[in-house]
């Protein structure tokens, strides 16, 4: 079942599940297996001439022009394949190229947004610090004022991409006292600037294949050029990335969710149990309706979604549902394929065991499922009723 996509958009989804097959799945489990992040960015470099790592952006800086639509189509397929690979290029389009697009001027969407789009560079974001996740505006990385300068000092922590970025969105602290109200701001940073290191994290308990580094800023200076927005604008344009990136974070469970549905209904075929194919059982074709219905759910809310973003509405409170919603239906689909691939599913070489892995990060990252409830309840109680 399709939502109505447009033929551009359906032609789009064909494009991306052939190159899944191709490029992808064949080399996902030794990705996981290795932490194998070279063989990521060789998919990057294959995206990049068919215009995957810029879909969503208008075509004149680089993009496809597809918007959200088509921005969450391309991360529903390819996590059909592998989370890693999608969680690089979710970090790289949705957080590092939407902070730009959202919050940057011309002159620096030429410069920096285009060439992440064209896949010439890659992008990563960095808001949370060793003591600033749920609660992000409590930043402790400083960026003091020093002619036509900021002097940025102070780390990152778990930043995707962000030893492999070459620009990196930063957030820091241009006024301590106002914080969230207008004391941070947004940088954009060459990581060849001196002053700038990142040591990757390789001991995580799913997304092996995707880099995730703490990043050191010692004296960074950047020019004021870079400032994104304006000096103070940095919590709003950080927020406004996510209420899009955590609907395309949404997007991207869907694709796990149908494929371990696929893993399941072929495994569940074959497996023989008291003389027959264990799917004949209730037991396990309840399971498979319960996850079904779960995924009609998540795709119907996460392209209603899309179609509002793309209306030019905004949605706080719509993508922090989706992304409650579907990253925690993505547990509970989950929980039952590895059930139904019984000892088979808690085996390493079965891709089932890998999806259980990575897929547990989706109630924490991009806000932890607790901070999407506060999101959702401060808009309810703001408005009054539904
Ligand atoms: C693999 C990975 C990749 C990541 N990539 C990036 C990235 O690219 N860029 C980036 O900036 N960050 C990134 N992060 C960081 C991520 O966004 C944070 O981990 C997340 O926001 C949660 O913050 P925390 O881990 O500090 O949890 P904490 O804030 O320490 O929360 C711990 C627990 O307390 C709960 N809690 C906290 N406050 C409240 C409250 N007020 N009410 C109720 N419960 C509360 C939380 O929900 C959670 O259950 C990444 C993290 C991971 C694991």
């Amino acid at each position: 079942m399709d939502f109505n996509f447009t033929e551009e958009q359906s032609m789009l989804r064909d494009m991306v599940r052939k190159f899944v097959d191709k490029e992808v799945k064949p080399v996902a489990q030794q990705i996981d297996k290795e932490h194998n992040v070279g063989l990521i960015q060789d998919i990057l470099k294959k995206a990049a001439p068919l215009g995957l790592l810029g879909i969503p952006f208008p075509e004149k800086y680089g993009g496809a022009g597809m918007g959200e639509m088509g921005y969450c189509v391309l991360l529903e397929e390819l996590s059909h394949g592998c989370a890693s690979t999608s969680v690089t290029i979710g970090a790289h389009i949705g957080l590092a190229g939407m902070s730009i697009f959202l919050g940057g001027n011309e002159t620096q969407k030429e410069k920096y947004l285009k060439p992440l789009a064209t896949g010439e560079k890659i992008g990563a974001y960095a808001l949370t610090e060793p003591g600033a996740g749920s609660d992000a505006a409590n930043l402790q990385l400083t960026a003091k004022e020093d002619g036509d300068h900021f002097v940025l000092n102070g780390t990152k922590l778990w930043i995707t991409n962000g030893d492999i970025a070459d620009t990196v969105v930063v957030y820091g602290l241009t006024n301590p006292e106002l914080k969230a109200r207008g004391g941070i701001t947004a940088f954009i940073v060459e990581t060849t600037t001196p002053g700038f290191s990142a040591n990757r994290i390789e001991d995580k308990m799913g997304l092996r294949g995707s880099a995730t580094a703490e990043l050191v800023f010692q004296d960074l200076r950047v020019p004021k050029e870079n400032v994104l927005g304006q000096v103070g604008m940095g919590f709003k344009i950080a927020m406004e990335t996510l209420d899009e990136s955590r609907l395309s974070l949404a997007a991207a469970t869907i694709g796990s969710a149908k494929e371990l549905i696929t893993m399941s209904v072929d495994f569940a075929k074959k497996r023989v149990a008291f003389n027959q194919p264990i799917v004949h059982f209730q037991a396990i074709q309840f399971m498979i309706a319960d996850m079904a219905a779960e995924v009609f759910q998540m795709e119907s809310i996460v392209y209603r979604t899309a179609w509002m973003y793309d209306q030019g509405n905004k949605i706080p409170r719509e993508g922090a549902i989706c992304k409650l919603f579907c990253s925690e239906a993505l547990d509970r689909i989950v929980d039952k394929a590895v059930q139904i691939h019984g000892g088979n599913g808690f085996m390493g070489e079965h891709p089932v065991e890998r999806f259980y892995r990575d897929s547990r990060v989706n109630r924490i990252f991009e806000g932890t499922s607790e901070v999407q409830r506060m999101v959702i309840a401060e808009d309810v109680l703001k408005k009054g009723s539904y």
